[in-house]
């Protein structure tokens, strides 16, 4: 097996999949109108048709072009001999004890990503993927432990939200759409596998989609994007995608945090908070939900907790303490309860939000960091790894 090192800046483009070029899910507006008008559409209603073809994919969930009855029905027959509307095929779709729903999906390439829907009471939350596998190496999550294989399109990641509201029967009547609070998929969350700022652009026209009025119409403020500290990346996030921002931060000095999460060595804690920081959309209402996986001995102790209360000072935050979740040859164990309930006091009482995150679906492997895809067996080297954690071979 050839061994090539990848380093983090430099993200392998998206080899188009065989099919993408006709595939209208994912295309955003401005593409989707280029194709009409290059298949003969009148420049004139080039923007009409989008808007009653983009109606028809993404608010009825329809996938079959010659039930678009308010298009002519020479124009549908053409649609459908040179396009295609198609979504990832679902492969296995487990349930948990707890209604959690894990769907594994296969792509073009035969790649497989996961996406997990997690009910709750006041919500449904969508998590989605943006990658197969990650460059990244961050030692307590199972995906760090795969190969990139290849980043996700737009059709695919906006394609795992239409399989879960197909699956969840959640393609209302147009006119009549539920409010979000009583959507089934009311939320998402770009917290599957991979770093989305990584493959920035097809996440940006994914969730454009996703918060697009006449798409899936989601609210900006219902999508949450997890990185592992992109720093580059933020401010466009704010500028392009507009969402709310959480950040894997998960230690409270370098030394610790350049174990955990390699990209440290890139870009270290001063920098990362310095990004957070000037997160221009920030305001009480989009606070940065600051993740911290809670591993036992390594960044649990009181002093951790009391170092990352004075490092987040004045970032209107949250902060999700994650208990770590094991899989199958982890170097980790989880801090025990009263340990993770000690830390999570010493924040609320400096003033912050600090919700201990119930882990879901653990029954079926799909609570966080514990997914990777069965099929994708290649393990990193140790030299994909040092080159990935900026350490050049060493
Ligand atoms: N790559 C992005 C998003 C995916 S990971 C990121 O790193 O932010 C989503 C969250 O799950 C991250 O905070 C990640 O650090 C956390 N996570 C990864 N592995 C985990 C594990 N085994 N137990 C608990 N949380 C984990
Ligand atoms: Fe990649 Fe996120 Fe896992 Fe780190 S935690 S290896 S960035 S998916």
């Amino acid at each position: 097996m050839h061994e090539v090192p990848v380093k983090p800046e430099v993200v392998p483009l998206p080899r188009v999949p065989a099919g993408e070029a006709r595939n209208l899910v994912g295309k955003t507006r401005a593409q989707l109108r280029e194709l009409l008008i290059e298949a003969g559409t009148p420049e004139r209603q080039a923007g009409m048709r989008v808007g009653q073809v983009w109606q028809w994919i993404y608010q009825k969930g329809v996938r079959d072009f010659a039930l678009m009855t308010n298009l002519a029905k020479d124009y549908r027959a053409m649609l459908a001999e040179r396009f295609t509307i198609e979504l990832p095929e679902v492969v296995t779709r487990q349930v948990s004890q707890d209604g959690t729903r894990k769907y594994l999906m296969r792509i073009a390439g035969g790649h497989e990503v996961e996406t997990v829907y997690i009910p709750e009471q006041d919500r449904g939350t969508l998590c989605i993927s943006s990658q197969v596998g990650c460059t990244l190496t961050c030692s307590f999550c199972h995906t760090g432990t795969q190969k990139l294989v290849r980043n996700l399109t737009p059709g695919e990641i906006v394609g795992q939200i239409m399989v879960a509201r197909d699956d969840l029967g959640e393609w209302p009547e147009p006119g009549r759409a539920p409010k979000n609070e009583t959507r089934l998929l009311s939320n998402i969350v770009l917290m599957g596998m991979g770093e989305p700022l990584y493959n920035f652009e097809a996440v940006r026209d994914a969730m454009q989609i996703a918060m697009d009025g006449e798409g899936i119409s989601l609210s900006r403020r219902r999508i949450t994007l997890s990185t592992s500290g992109v720093v580059p990346k933020i401010a466009r996030t704010a500028e392009e995608i507009g969402c709310l921002l959480a950040v894997s931060f998960h230690a409270t000095t370098d030394a610790v945090r350049d174990r955990l999460v390699p990209i440290n060595r890139k870009w270290n804690i001063e920098t990362l908070l310095e990004a957070l920081r000037s997160y221009p959309k920030l305001s009480n209402s989009e606070r940065i939900t600051f993740e911290y996986v809670m591993l036992d001995g390594v960044n649990d102790s009181d002093e951790d907790a009391r170092r990352l209360v004075r490092l987040i000072q004045r970032i209107p935050a949250k902060i999700n303490l994650i208990p770590f979740n094991e899989w199958p040859g982890a170097p980790y164990r989880r801090s025990p309860q009263g340990r993770i309930r000690a830390f999570a006091d010493i924040i609320y009482k400096a003033g912050y939000a600090s919700p201990i995150r119930t882990p879901r679906g653990e029954d079926i492997m799909a609570a966080c960091g514990q997914l990777k895809s069965a099929t994708e067996r290649g393990r990193k080297s140790r030299r994909d790894i040092a080159g990935e954690a900026g350490l050049s071979g060493r």
